[in-house]
Parts: C-alpha cells; structure tokens; sequence
C-alpha cells in the first residue's frame, strides 16, 4: 500500500456554458462522477476550473490514482494533458474531500496577480505555483454544497402507488357510513 499525489493540468474542449447554481455545466457533471467514483476508492482532492483550463489535484492509493487518471486522459472534454507533479506521500492532506471544487474566487485573482500572470494556464506554472495552488484548493472555504448538482436537485421520496382522490374520497365516505351503521345498530341492541 502507498500513497501517491498527482496533479495535471488540461484544456477544456468544450464551450463554456453560463454558470448555474455555482458552476459551469459540464464541469458539475464531472464533478458529479467524480465525488461518487473517488470517495468509493478513498481517493480525495481538489479541481480547479477556470481561463476554460483544468487544474486537478488528486491524492490516494497509487493503483487507484492511476487507474482513475487512465480514465481521466481518455476523457474527451479535455486535451494537452500535462502532469505537473506525481510523487509519494506520507498520508493523505484533503481529509474530507473526493472532489473539492474551486471556481474563480478572489483567492485565485490575488494569486494571479502576485505571479504577474495575465490568465489562468496551469500547463505553464512553476513547481511552486503549483504547490501555491493546491494550498489555495485545500484552504478554499467555498461551500461546496453551491456546486454539487447532486444535493441540489431534489432528491424524490419513496411512497408506495396513490390512489386517484375520487377513489380516495369513496372510501372515506363508505367508512363514514359504516361507522354509523355501526353506531345504529349499537342502539337497537
Ligand atoms: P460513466 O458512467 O462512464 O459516466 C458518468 C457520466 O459522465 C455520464 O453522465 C456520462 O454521460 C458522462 N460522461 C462520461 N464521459 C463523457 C464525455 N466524454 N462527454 C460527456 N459526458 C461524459 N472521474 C473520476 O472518477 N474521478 C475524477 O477525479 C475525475 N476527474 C475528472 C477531471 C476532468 C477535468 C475530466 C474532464 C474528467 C474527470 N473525470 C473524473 C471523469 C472521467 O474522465 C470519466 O468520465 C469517469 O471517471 C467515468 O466514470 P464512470 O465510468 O463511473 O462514469
């Protein structure tokens, strides 16, 4: 058994569609995959979506980062995959997250900002833009209950089949009229 990290960048093939509920489509569609396939496996970490690039920053058992990043490059809404870090590690630093998740926010401009970098592209940052980043994505306190279509959409409850209201209301008024035919015999006894 040993732990491994690994972080990427990449270039989304898509067109960005308008933000909803905290995020971009395509990529709460991802992240919906991704939080279901990492937590099954242990495997935790942090996606940053921004400039139509990927940064993604994963951490677990070398077997599953490796096979979950196998899926990843065969994935075709992304391109120019680029591994900017792969090396072992003592113990896992995202404790509770399969797939935390980053949009744009203040903490990302000012980083931009103090390197002097005109957009967001990942392909080309430094071994320490790189860890800068990944402290940004552990340290972010977005709610992640913003970005996670999964909670957000209404989860249906488990009733048994209903009867049509005409049928409903029949019954009702039968045992009405059974309860006084009850009491009605009642008194002639
Ligand atoms: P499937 O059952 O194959 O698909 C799950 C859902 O994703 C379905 O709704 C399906 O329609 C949709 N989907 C799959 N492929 C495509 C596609 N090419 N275009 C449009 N929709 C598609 N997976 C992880 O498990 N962990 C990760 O951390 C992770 N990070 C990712 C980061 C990026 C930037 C990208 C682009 C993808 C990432 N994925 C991740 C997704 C991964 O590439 C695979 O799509 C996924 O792992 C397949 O898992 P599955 O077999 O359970 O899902």
């Amino acid at each position: 058994m040993s732990l491994i990290r690994l972080a990427y960048a990449s270039e989304a093939t898509f067109d960005a569609q308008p933000v909803a509920k905290g995020v971009e489509p395509h990529v709460a569609r991802i992240l919906m995959t991704s939080r279901k396939n990492n937590a099954r496996v242990g495997l935790v970490g942090g996606l940053y979506y921004g400039n139509n690039r990927f940064f993604q920053y994963l951490e677990g058992e070398e077997e599953d980062v490796h096979k979950t990043f196998d899926r990843i490059k065969r994935d075709d809404r992304h391109r120019n995959i680029l591994t900017l870090i792969e090396e072992p590690i003592e113990a896992r630093t995202f404790s509770d997250w399969s797939m935390k998740y980053v949009p744009l926010s203040e903490d990302v401009r000012s980083f931009l900002e103090r390197h002097r970098l005109d957009s967001f592209h990942p392909q080309s940052f430094t071994a320490e833009q790189c860890e800068e980043m990944i402290q940004l994505i552990r340290d972010s306190n977005q709610s992640q209950k913003l970005v996670n279509y999964d909670e957000a959409e209404p989860v249906p409850t488990r009733k048994g089949p209903e009867a049509p209201s005409g049928l409903r209301y029949g019954l009702i008024a039968a045992a009405v009229c059974l309860v006084g035919a009850l009491i009605y015999a009642g008194t002639l006894l």
